[in-house]
């Protein structure tokens, strides 16, 4: 047999060079692209397979929030998590029995073929550190984009307003030339002018170039809206009454261009095209990284919006962690309006699972919901904006479909509404849930068990009684506090509130330290106050204005509610994180979470005060990679 086949193959013609077996063809073309891969390599940077790379502090001021290691000198970074936090010499040491561990021939190929794994150490410098990357648990992403096309926060008076709206249309020649276009801005607040009260419609009737142009400012606060004569015109007949709001009339009832709360509704503004949308988001995107922001807890999206955002994730044009709340003005269930994604994208950085519903209205424009009328203003006790029924019936049904309910409450009574709504559907809940829970927790735990489930917020948590502080935490309910709010509204507040109620306001350390899980997340509610999330950690520590000053000297402002360093530096990390599912991912430099950190050219826990606002940011990075500045 073998030799018949011997016979066989003596009698094939000898293989041409183009017939070479395969196996050995292919054995060559392996060896030709392994030994062209290591010349190149010398040339050309090859990706990289382990991005990784450690920072350090000499003087270990690297502020972790992590309770078991909360100051360290060193973090490791393995591609888009932090591999490793602890000492200088630890690391070194690590680095050198890994190098140690390996052949010189495995170094030589896993450097040819991986490129550039050697590890990187840089030194921040000797007055920086470096802290988680800040969160801020309650902002409005595209409002501030749409804001910051004219912003008018900085003026001093009406006056000024009207001087900086026609600046704006002199910078404009598509406006200048057009009188027809909308002209649309944010931030005015009328607390700070001279003039007492609302500006009227009539105001921008004074100035020529204004004139006969459709104009709609939005208060800081962004619960009233300013409209001009011409608005007016377009709107033509106003409904007497709006359910949740108002339209502001003068005496012989002609209504004065204010509308607040759901009365903003009304206004006819123009829909925002996607071009504008994408400014908006960028611009904002771009200023937060710019602040250190690496998480934003966007406080109401609509379903056009979140569909935006959507696309945004999927092209990869998300470049921080977005946690949205949807948000739809209906007493109906929109639940199905909205999709419910977690870690979504290209880079994941898109999550929806909550939604924020909205109970009154802002104490600055009188519409926080009082339980007693208005120390400054007896005629009114506020806005409620939903009912009582309506917000149970919704908060329900969110809960039963799974999605985190956050509820803005200003007022007293905006509070106290929503926490009889949430203890009435927990302890509901305790019932309802008995055997689903009971298996995973046992009994005892049952209430508390659906509260770390649903994670209820309440968005603002302003102005509380004393035995509503007591229940927030006794129930185990988030409050989602801005610390900027405090420090802007001190000074009139106490006028609006009188002596008593102010003692439930702005009451952060109360509100924390009765937190079973001794969480407080902290936000800015920007455009309503500043993007820059330091000034937000300023005003929790100092209860001081920017200038140093309160209205009980320079010793803040009910300083007994300060928060301590340590504290609001958790607030804007881990508790944000807490707050929005992810406290196991981020909100702490920790081996094993995603690498976010902020480096901050001084120290902001030891500073004195005013120099918390001098602070730059040196570097934002997102994933473990440069997201803003330079490491
Ligand atoms: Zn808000």
């Amino acid at each position: 047999m073998s030799k018949d086949l011997e016979l066989e193959d003596l009698k094939k013609p000898s293989p041409s060079p183009s017939r070479i077996p395969q196996r050995t063809f292919l054995k060559f073309v392996l060896i030709c692209i392994f030994l062209s891969t290591l010349w190149i390599s010398n040339y050309i940077p090859l990706p990289i397979y382990h991005h990784e790379y450690s920072v350090c502090s000499e003087s270990g001021s690297i502020y972790t929030v992590d309770e078991v290691t909360p100051q360290v000198e060193c973090i490791s970074i393995v591609g888009s998590r932090i591999s490793y936090t602890g000492s200088s010499k630890e690391l070194q040491g690590r680095l050198y029995r890994r190098a140690q561990a390996v052949s010189w021939l495995q170094r030589w190929l896993v450097s040819r073929l991986f490129s550039r794994v050697s590890h990187k150490i840089s030194y921040v410098n000797s007055d920086a550190i470096i802290v988680p990357g800040l969160a801020d648990a309650h902002a409005h992403i595209m409002i501030n984009g749409f804001k910051m096309q004219l912003e008018l926060d900085s003026c001093k008076s009406l006056a000024e307003v009207l001087e900086q709206t026609k600046a704006y249309i002199y910078s404009h020649p598509d406006i200048y030339n057009n009188k027809s276009q909308w002209i649309e801005g944010g931030g005015w607040d009328q607390t700070k002018w001279p003039e007492t009260g609302f500006p009227h419609a009539a105001d921008f009737d004074t100035d020529p170039l204004l004139r006969g142009r459709p104009i709609a400012l939005h208060r800081v606060d962004a619960h009233a809206s300013w409209v001009s004569t011409r608005v007016l015109e377009i709107m033509g007949d106003l409904p007497t009454k709006v359910k949740g709001g108002s339209i502001v009339r003068d005496s012989s009832g002609n209504p004065t261009g204010i509308f607040l709360d759901n009365a903003m509704s009304l206004i006819p503004v123009p829909e925002w095209t996607d071009e504008q949308m994408t400014t908006f988001f960028d611009t904002t995107m771009n200023l937060a990284l710019s602040y250190g922001l690496t998480s934003i807890h966007d406080a109401g999206s609509s379903p056009k919006i979140i569909q935006f955002m959507k696309k945004q994730a999927e092209a990869g044009n998300i470049p921080m962690r977005l946690y949205i709340m949807g948000h739809v003005s209906s007493d109906e269930y929109w639940g199905s309006q909205i999709p419910r994604l977690i870690d979504y994208g290209k880079h994941g950085h898109l999550t929806i699972r909550s939604v924020k519903l909205v109970t009154d209205g802002a104490l600055g424009s009188w519409g926080a919901a009082l339980l007693e009328p208005y120390s400054d203003k007896p005629d009114t006790s506020g806005i409620m904006r939903s009912t009582p029924k309506t917000l149970f019936n919704l908060v329900k049904q969110f809960w039963k479909d799974g999605w985190q309910v956050n509820i803005h409450c200003i007022g007293d009574r905006a509070n106290h509404v929503v926490l009889d709504i949430y203890q009435e559907l927990i302890e509901m809940g305790h019932n309802e849930t008995t055997t689903m829970i009971a298996n995973t927790t046992g009994e005892g735990e049952l209430m508390k068990a659906n509260v770390t489930e649903w994670r209820p917020r309440i968005e603002h948590a302003q102005i509380m009684t004393m035995k509503d502080l007591r229940r927030t935490n006794e129930l185990g309910i988030i409050a989602s506090v801005q610390p900027t709010h405090a420090t802007s509204d001190m000074w009139y507040a106490e006028t609006r509130l009188g002596p008593n109620r102010i003692k439930g306001a702005y009451a952060y350390r109360t509100l924390l330290y009765g937190s079973p899980k001794h969480v407080i997340p902290l936000g800015s509610d920007f455009p309503v106050e500043s993007v820059n999330p330091l000034l937000g950690f300023y005003a929790a520590v100092s209860r001081l204005s920017v200038d140093g000053t309160s209205p009980h000297g320079d010793g803040g402002w009910y300083a007994s509610e300060a928060l301590t360093r340590a504290q609001a530096l958790k607030g804007m990390t881990l508790d944000a994180a807490y707050a929005s599912f992810t406290e196991h991912e981020l909100g702490s430099l920790t081996p094993g979470k995603k690498a976010d950190f902020v480096i901050l050219d001084r120290n902001i826990m030891q500073v004195p005060f005013k120099d918390i606002l001098k602070t730059k940011v040196v570097a934002t990075v997102v994933d473990g990679k440069v997201a803003y500045g330079a490491l």
